[in-house]
């Protein structure tokens, strides 16, 4: 953007916490998965298709520069699509001195996120039709531009994380996104992707939103099989989904005022963590939904929990 500028129950804040696992991680698996960030930018002329289809990695170079006296300044800040990830919401709200619920009630619309059945923030632009200016775009450039989303800092670039089935790693690439109205691409600016990333400080944010990009890839690789286990996310993990990862307060209340602690083993040192820190309080929620999402061993029950669930399945199997 301008650059200048259930009724399954897994527990909630007020019922206090009931364990029950929506995923699993035998059975029949998904194929390859994909996140990709910038799912549906608006295109205000209606006619071509903005993404140019072409894979760039941090070597590869583009020409672009957004500067205050190109004719469509602000241009790209009316009717936006924006996502906002988990960092987005910490660094904004702390930027107004709000809590994050009190930023989100002020700002953001609440979205499904492509193909997962997960719910997201996005960034509530004006307009009775959502093709008005952002909350924070002024005539002299983005209000908030320390505080940025990160999609607004990878513009005018997509961002595409992918990780095929067979492989263990996950690759990142970038597209360019060419909209009609922006003129920044017919400024004479050639930089190299890796210059640009940097330049726009998206790194740090990028590593605090891992785990929630990790989960939002893995459930829409599930999305053709219905789900994890052929299970779609109920009303109550969605809403505890969303809670985790855009109310850091909620969430922190969460584990230290349910039975959370009484049921995972948290030590000290991580619980202190929990209290003061956002980045680990997000960590520890991204873990407990990779844990309850997909049963991976991201978080651990205490052992007198795991032995008290082993005899209730053996029961409820007849086993005794
Ligand atoms: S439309 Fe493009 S060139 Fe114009 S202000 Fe936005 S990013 Fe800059
Ligand atoms: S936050 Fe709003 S004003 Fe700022 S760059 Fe993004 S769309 Fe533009």
């Amino acid at each position: 953007m301008s650059s200048d500028k259930e009724e399954d129950r897994i527990g909630s804040e007020e019922e206090g916490f009931d364990l029950e696992e929506e995923g699993a991680s035998c059975g029949p698996q998904p194929r390859g998965e994909e996140f990709n960030l910038f799912e549906a930018l608006r295109d205000t002329t209606g006619n071509a298709d903005p993404v140019t289809p072409v894979r760039l990695l941090p070597e590869d170079s583009f020409n672009f520069r957004c500067h205050k006296d190109v004719a469509c300044w602000n241009r790209c800040c009316h009717g936006a699509d924006i996502t906002l990830t988990p960092s987005d919401i910490l660094r904004l709200s702390k930027h107004f001195k709000q809590t994050a619920a009190e930023f989100l009630a002020a700002n953001t619309v609440p979205a499904f996120f492509p193909r997962t059945n997960l719910p997201v923030a996005k960034l509530k632009m004006g307009g009775d039709d959502g093709k008005g200016p952002c909350p924070f775009v002024k005539a002299e450039g983005c209000s908030v531009y320390g505080a940025r989303p990160q999609t607004c800092r990878y513009y005018p670039l997509g961002l595409v994380s992918m990780k095929m089935k067979d492989s263990p790693d996950k690759q990142d690439f970038h597209f360019l996104v060419r909209e009609p109205h922006c003129q920044g691409h017919a400024e004479k600016q050639i930089q190299k992707v890796a210059q640009y990333r940097e330049q726009q400080g998206v790194l740090s944010a990028e590593a605090v939103d891992r785990g929630w990009v990790d989960i939002l890839m893995k459930m829409a690789s599930w999305s053709s099989m219905g789900g994890p286990m052929g299970k779609a996310p109920t009303a109550q993990t969605q809403k505890m989904f969303f809670m985790a990862t855009t109310d850091v307060e909620g969430f922190r209340r969460f584990v230290l005022n349910t039975k959370f602690l009484e049921t995972y083993e948290i030590d000290a040192m991580a619980i202190d963590d929990i209290k003061n820190d956002d980045e680990a309080a997000l960590h520890l929620a991204f873990d407990w939904l990779k844990n309850i999402l997909f049963n991976e061993p991201t978080i651990l029950l205490k052992e007198q929990v795991l032995q008290q669930a082993i005899a209730k399945a053996r029961t409820e199997m007849g086993a005794g």
